[in-house]
């Protein structure tokens, strides 16, 4: 059966490069969202919790129901409000209608809009939030925004900061008019970590770099952590002049022994057309294209790593290495090694 290997030590190894930067582990939200960019969620929550982390970001209600018991906070970025909102999450309200919207006595923090232009409100749609806030008693915890361009090394990223820090102003003024508690800010992701040297007093929120890839490949020491492998499930003699897989994409021109290997498309591959050349871990060619359910190459004996580094892939399919990983099917069993 095809595994998922998690690299207990480089997943530990990381982590410590993020809190060494960051100062704390207090201040690191772990961004869990789509099980845990395709790691699996559940898998190390217990280990995080181990750990000593205390605060994870997800998707959605579902996502974060499964991480309740490991986690003392948890927001729920992409929240729809349906006015059902659970007490125990705090939900990111990403824009006034769904703060109208949001159930009364909510925990939120507020996602402000500083360029990107994707979520959040507007600086001057402030006092009109802080107005519904008021009247529904919503329990405003933080707020935060994200840069569009973190990754980049251009001026965007010092105009959303100058924004955020206007913003921030206001919200804190707001808060202490109310006499809610101190409100908790975050903006920086994995390459806003990376790129910076000066956090403020906010809190980072951590994606890719706990999982080992950098978008700078600078300021962090990371290794991946996830590794992907197949069982064989039949091997054969290629003949000759024959072909194998769908369309004969791939003929030998001597005998080969190939075999079959018990992952592809259907669980969650970008499917390989047969036609370039795409290299597993150990430099073996899949040959000809990928089945839904397997792919063939020389036979590797009982099981073969297709990856454990997903840059391989992202770079044969021209994507980045979140749309290799976070594809992984669910139903691949994941193990801690
Ligand atoms: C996904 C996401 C992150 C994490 O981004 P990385 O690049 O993986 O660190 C942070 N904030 C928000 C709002 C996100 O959606």
């Amino acid at each position: 059966m095809s595994k998922i290997k998690l690299d207990t030590k480089a997943y530990k190894n990381n982590l410590n490069q993020i809190i060494n930067k960051v100062g704390s582990k207090d201040r690191i939200i772990l961004v869990f969202k789509d099980n845990a960019y395709g790691h699996g969620a559940t898998v190390l929550a217990p280990l995080v919790r181990e750990l000593g982390f205390k605060f994870c970001a997800v998707k959605d209600e579902r996502e974060a129901f499964e991480l309740v018991d490991f986690f003392e906070k948890i927001l729920v970025l992409s929240h729809i409000p349906n006015g059902n909102e659970n007490d125990e999450l705090i939900y990111a309200v990403n824009d006034i209608a769904s703060l109208k919207k949001i159930k009364n006595n909510t925990k939120i923090h507020l996602a402000i809009d500083t360029l990107m232009h994707r979520n959040g409100i507007c600086y001057n749609e402030l006092d009109l939030a802080f107005d519904i806030i008021r009247d529904k008693n919503i329990i405003l915890l933080g707020a935060f925004t994200h840069f569009r361009s973190a990754d980049i090394l251009n001026a965007d990223y010092f105009v959303q900061k100058q924004k955020f820090n206007a913003t921030k102003e206001k919200i804190r003024n707001f808060c202490i008019s109310q006499n809610f508690q101190n409100p908790i800010f975050h903006s920086h992701n994995s390459a806003g970590l990376e790129r910076v040297y000066e956090l403020d007093d906010e809190l980072v929120r951590i994606g890719m770099s706990q999982f080992g890839y950098c978008q700078f490949n600078n300021s962090l020491l990371l290794k991946p952590v996830l590794s992907l492998w197949a069982d064989k499930v039949s091997d054969r003699v290629l003949k000759a002049g024959s072909s194998v897989g769908y369309g004969a994409k791939f003929t030998t021109a001597k005998d080969i022994k190939i075999a079959t290997y018990d992952l592809g498309y259907g669980d969650g591959l970008l499917r390989y057309d047969g036609i370039g050349e795409l290299f597993l871990a150990n430099k073996n060619q899949i040959l000809g294209t990928m089945s839904m359910d397997s792919f063939s190459c020389i036979d590797g004996g009982d099981s073969v790593c297709v990856f454990d580094n997903a840059t391989v892939f992202a770079r044969y399919f021209n994507t980045i290495e979140y749309d290799i990983l976070v594809k992984l099917s669910p139903f691949i069993q994941r193990v801690l090694v």
